[in-house]
């Protein structure tokens, strides 16, 4: 067994079907006695609701969360935090939200308080970001990990089809690249494997019935687990591209990852057969990319970056951005074949 380093994240997980009702319990653990309830405007009802159920334990709603957290909409929810002696944030929703909370605590250090609504594993992760000017910044601070996470597969019954499955993807991406991370560990790695085996189980049963509550547990566990992988070790190749393509060419966050996964795969196939045997395990394939690529679509997941509304003629620019600082990778990697792998995933080929 090769050396290793393992930090582990303290957190509070309060898992379970209806867990949200030990809210009151978990906001007096924390000592808080003005929480304020943050949400995307789409989950803006779900929010008050939160807030009437506290009553006076509610400091107010702000639900403006916005996808990877624009400076202008952080500032914004600073300034209400304040005005509102908020002393603590309650982050009801996806990694929009929870990042919203994080842009929150790292100013005020007052603790966070999640609620996810999707897969993304934000919630136990200690990364934040923020964009300024279409820039997205990211960094890593203790402030920003949610003091206590409550996973309810309740209220994860109403999260559409395809979000569903890009968002299991986004997590099962965690996973697999925490499989191959260079700082990687034994226990990680277990996790990541229960992990993707959790995920891949429970979105097709999803795909037949998305109100299946014991698929929805099955999912929102699986997601914990990629989160904690996520918050724990180094993401490669996969990670850059995606940030590169979501933050440079504004693309969705859960679909890109939905639509490079197979092919980021297939790159690192041979340089990370360990990893691939753990893949190949989970989601009982001998040729995982390929498993990937056919559990997004057979379930209406994008599998082009075309279908994203890319345009070919960017390619050769997210090339160059990808490989530019790129982050540590099992493969090298090659500029000219990191090209290869955004043409076939703009076109949507299967891997293979
Ligand atoms: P999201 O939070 O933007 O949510 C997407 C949409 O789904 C929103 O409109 C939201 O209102 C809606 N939604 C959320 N939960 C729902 C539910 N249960 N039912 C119905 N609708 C629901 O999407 P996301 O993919 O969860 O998060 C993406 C963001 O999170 C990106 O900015 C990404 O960079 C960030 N992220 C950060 C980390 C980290 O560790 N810092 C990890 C993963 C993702």
């Amino acid at each position: 067994m090769r050396e290793f380093v393992h930090v582990g994240h303290p957190a509070r997980v309060v898992f379970g079907a209806g867990a949200l009702r030990h809210l009151p319990r978990e906001l007096e653990l924390l000592g808080a006695r003005r929480a304020l309830v943050l949400s995307t405007p789409g989950h803006a009802a779900a929010a008050e609701r939160v807030a009437r159920g506290l009553g006076a334990g509610a400091a107010g709603v702000f639900a403006r969360a916005l996808m990877h957290v624009p400076l202008e909409v952080a500032r914004e929810a600073r300034a209400e935090a304040r005005r509102l002696q908020a002393d603590c944030v309650i982050a009801l929703g996806g990694g929009s939200t929870t990042g919203l909370g994080k842009a929150i605590a790292l100013e005020s250090g007052i603790p966070i308080l999640a609620v996810p609504t999707t897969y993304a594993g934000s919630e136990v992760t200690p990364i934040y970001g923020l964009t300024e000017a279409g820039v997205k910044r990211t960094g890593r601070d203790a402030r920003v990990l949610p003091r206590t996470v409550i996973y309810d597969a309740e209220l994860t019954l109403d999260l559409p089809l395809r979000l569903t499955v890009t968002s299991g993807l986004n997590a099962i991406a965690h996973a697999a690249e925490g499989l191959y991370a260079r700082d990687g560990n034994p226990l990680m790695s277990l996790l990541a494997e229960e992990a993707i085996r959790c995920l891949s189980r429970a979105l097709p049963s999803l795909g037949a019935n998305p109100r299946d509550l014991a698929a929805r547990s099955q999912a929102l566990y699986g997601a914990w687990l990629c989160g904690t992988v996520l918050g724990s070790v180094g993401m490669a190749l996969h990670h850059k591209i995606c940030h590169t393509l979501g933050g440079g060419f504004d693309l969705p966050h859960a679909d890109v990852h939905a639509v490079v996964l197979p092919h980021a795969i297939e790159y690192n196939a041979t340089a990370a057969p360990q990893a691939m045997a753990a893949l190949a395990r989970a989601l009982t394939s001998e040729a995982p990319a390929r498993a990937l690529y056919d559990l997004a679509r057979a379930h209406g997941a994008p599998h082009s970056l075309r279908e994203l509304g890319m345009r070919e003629a960017d390619l050769d620019r997210a090339a160059d951005l990808a490989s530019t600082d790129p982050y540590w990778n099992p493969r090298p990697i090659e500029r000219s074949a990191v090209r290869i792998l955004l043409q076939r995933a703009w076109e949507g080929a299967a891997p293979g």
